[in-house]
C-alpha cells in the first residue's frame, strides 16, 4: 500500500494491485459457479474461495464457465492467463434447465430443490 502525500489517498502498489485483482477474480468466479451450478449465490463460501483456492484451480474453473466475464451481480470479472491463451472460445456447459430448448439433450449436474421432481439445472452434451 501507497500513502500518498496529502495523507488522505491511499493507493496500491504494483504488487498489492495484482493480488487484489487475483482475490477478485477468484471471488467473482466463485460467484458465477455457485450462481450457474446451484441457482444461488453463497457471499461466505465466495468469501472462503477466494483466500484458499489454488491459482490453476481458478483458470480451470475459468474455463468450465466459458472465460465468464461478468458476476452474477454484474461486476467485471478480471481476466486470466486462462483468458488470454484460449484458442478456441468455449461456452459455458452448465445452464439452468429452463434455457434448453425443446428437442435438446442434456444430463442433469445437479438439483437445489426439495422435491427430486423439480430438476432446475442441466449439463448440456455437445
Ligand atoms: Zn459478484
Ligand atoms: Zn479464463
Amino acid at each position: 500500500m501507497d500513502f500518498q502525500e496529502d495523507a488522505r489517498t491511499v493507493k496500491l502498489t504494483e504488487g498489492g494491485e495484482a493480488i487484489a485483482r487475483r482475490i477478485i477474480r477468484a471471488h467473482r468466479l466463485a460467484e458465477r459457479l455457485l450462481y450457474d451450478a446451484l441457482g444461488n449465490i453463497s457471499e461466505s463460501v465466495a468469501c472462503e474461495f477466494e483466500h484458499t483456492v489454488a491459482l490453476s484451480l481458478v483458470d480451470g474453473i475459468c474455463t468450465i464457465l466459458g472465460h465468464s466475464k461478468i458476476c452474477p451481480h454484474g461486476m467485471k470479472i478480471p481476466e486470466g492467463e486462462c483468458c488470454k491463451k484460449i484458442l478456441q472460445k468455449v461456452e459455458c456447459s452448465i445452464i439452468p434447465l429452463s434455457r434448453l430448448r425443446i428437442g435438446q439433450i442434456a444430463f442433469v449436474a445437479s438439483s437445489n430443490c426439495h422435491d427430486d421432481r423439480q430438476l432446475h439445472h442441466a449439463y448440456l452434451a455437445r
